[in-house]
């Protein structure tokens, strides 16, 4: 059986600038052909936040590469949907920003990514008050998820228990156990398998058991990692049932995304 594969977690970019990729220099890698590397896998879309490790001394480096994700939506088409970033040090900033791409038809805030940004509390009010603005338009929220931020991430879910929230990589395994223990407690949090987890041997059929085959979103995290790896993983995995497969694959992510 051939799947078609929604990338649901994937950092495009235009330039040196924003390609994170280690080990770019040998990966004769451009967003000219970012396209074909996807395609060449059976990767028909991907989705996700332009991201720089520059330090940001202002929402306007923010805004940037927020820009820089609506030019590349222009350059790729259909193959992109775009994410973007918020700030909760600037809460008037990111609800203007919210506005601004929701005029654009943008429909994914992040992966955010704190650590990069300069923050790290997703519990705290100013966010509070961002994930209010992004339920007004209906938006997917995307979170880069590590112990620290778990606390933060189940007070926070607590009070939003109307915005999707997609927790990205599963983590070794006390950190996949939480993520099960909040896809159990909240139905509207999904986990995307990119990062750390996907390689520990039953991983993805104990999510399945644990909360179900509908909120396992396929994601490579791309260009920091290979999306071969985690497309093998899926795959090649023989603890899973086709139809599973397809699930976590696309049909999750175009269920979502309403695609
Ligand atoms: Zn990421």
């Amino acid at each position: 059986m051939t799947f078609e594969i929604i990338d649901f977690h994937t950092h495009p970019f235009l330039d040196e600038r924003t390609n994170i990729a280690a080990h770019k220099s040998f990966c004769n890698m451009s967003c000219d052909n970012t396209k074909e590397i996807f395609k060449s896998l059976g990767v028909f879309k991907i989705c996700g936040s332009v991201i720089s490790l520059s330090k940001k001394e202002s929402f306007e480096d923010i805004r940037k590469n927020n820009d820089e994700a609506l030019s590349l939506a222009e350059l790729y088409g259909a193959f992109y949907i775009p994410g973007f970033h918020v700030h909760p040090g600037c809460v008037e900033e990111s609800i203007s920003e919210i506005r601004r791409m929701s005029s654009h038809g943008v429909k994914l805030c992040g992966e955010l990514v704190p650590y990069l940004d300069g923050w790290e509390d997703y519990s705290s009010e100013e966010f509070s008050a961002i994930l209010r603005e992004l339920a007004k338009h209906n938006m997917i929220v995307s979170l880069h998820s590590m112990e620290s931020y778990d606390d933060a991430m189940d007070e926070m879910l607590l009070s939003h228990r109307d915005v999707i929230v997609v927790g990205a990589h599963p983590g070794e395994y006390p950190d996949f156990i939480r993520h099960i223990e909040r896809m159990k407690k909240f139905e509207n949090y999904y986990l995307d398998i990119s990062g750390l987890g996907p390689h520990r041997y039953g991983m993805l059929r104990r999510a399945i058991d644990e909360v179900g085959e509908d909120r396992i979103l396929f994601g490579s995290d791309f260009p920091t990692c290979s999306p071969a790896t985690f497309i093998g993983s899926v795959l090649l995995d023989p603890l899973l049932s086709d139809s599973e497969k397809e699930k976590i694959f696309s049909l999750n992510a175009r269920k979502l995304l309403n695609i």
